[in-house]
């Protein structure tokens, strides 16, 4: 069965073209020209992956994204953002997006893009529920089919890419990582060299984690990357 997209954006030519590219290489695709609109849509279609324009009529992108978020953590969004918009990008972003483009975008790299978010989204198949689906990290645990953190008995709100970050830090704990690995495994590919997006994150987890909990958890080594310490 052919992959659902939703595209929101009210750029009508814009629209209208990634949309008959889409449909060319063999998605369903379905359009919406307001915010609103593209709520609806999602909620009537549940798409397998959206396309979001960031400034949008009646409800902008950022709302459209966090209200999905609310919903399904996994749907894969990319925010479609005008030139020079960077602090909403990291807005975007924080708000649950997966990946942001750049308007004007090449069709090929979308299309890339899309086929990554796609096969990640098919990949996060929930573990079973046992002990291999729990992580620990001091007095941190992660449980992975539940999808949730608990420091202690206090459970800790994530967005998805916050989440996914940490169980990659946790998974290879007490090793170096380099921005370039966390952005490999944790956004999917080479991310075109906007490697402070994993610094913007990594200060999230820490605001949420470490400066909450005035505990130490996530290192820097500086000029290379981050590590998760557990203890000796
Ligand atoms: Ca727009």
């Amino acid at each position: 069965m052919a992959e659902k997209i939703l595209i929101v954006e009210d750029e009508a030519k814009l629209a209208r073209f990634v949309e008959l590219e889409l449909k060319h290489e063999g998605y369903e695709v379905m359009t919406a020209n307001n915010g609103r609109s593209g709520l609806e849509l999602y909620e009537s279609e549940k798409p397998d992956i959206i396309l979001l324009d960031l400034m949008l009529p009646e409800l902008n992108g950022i709302e459209v994204c966090r209200r999905i978020r609310k919903e399904d953590e996994l749907v894969p969004i990319i925010m479609l953002t005008a030139k020079g918009e960077v602090m909403d990008k990291v807005t975007g972003l924080d708000n649950g997006a997966d990946d942001y483009m750049t308007k004007p975008f090449a069709i090929e790299e979308l299309l890339a893009r899309i086929r990554v978010a796609l096969k990640r989204s098919k990949n996060t198949i929930p573990a079973a529920d046992n002990s291999d689906s729990l992580l620990k990290l001091k007095n941190i645990t992660i449980d992975l089919s539940m999808r949730t953190v608990k420091v202690d008995k206090t459970e800790i709100e994530l967005t998805k890419k916050e989440f996914d970050l940490l169980v990659y830090l946790v998974k290879n704990k007490n090793i170096v990582i380099t921005r370039e690995q966390i952005l490999n495994q944790v956004w999917g590919y080479d991310y075109f060299g906007e490697t402070n997006v994993v610094d913007v994150y990594i200060r999230y987890l820490r605001n949420k984690i470490d400066e909450k909990f005035g505990e130490k958890y996530i290192h820097t080594i500086r000029g290379v990357g981050y590590f998760a310490k557990d203890e000796n």
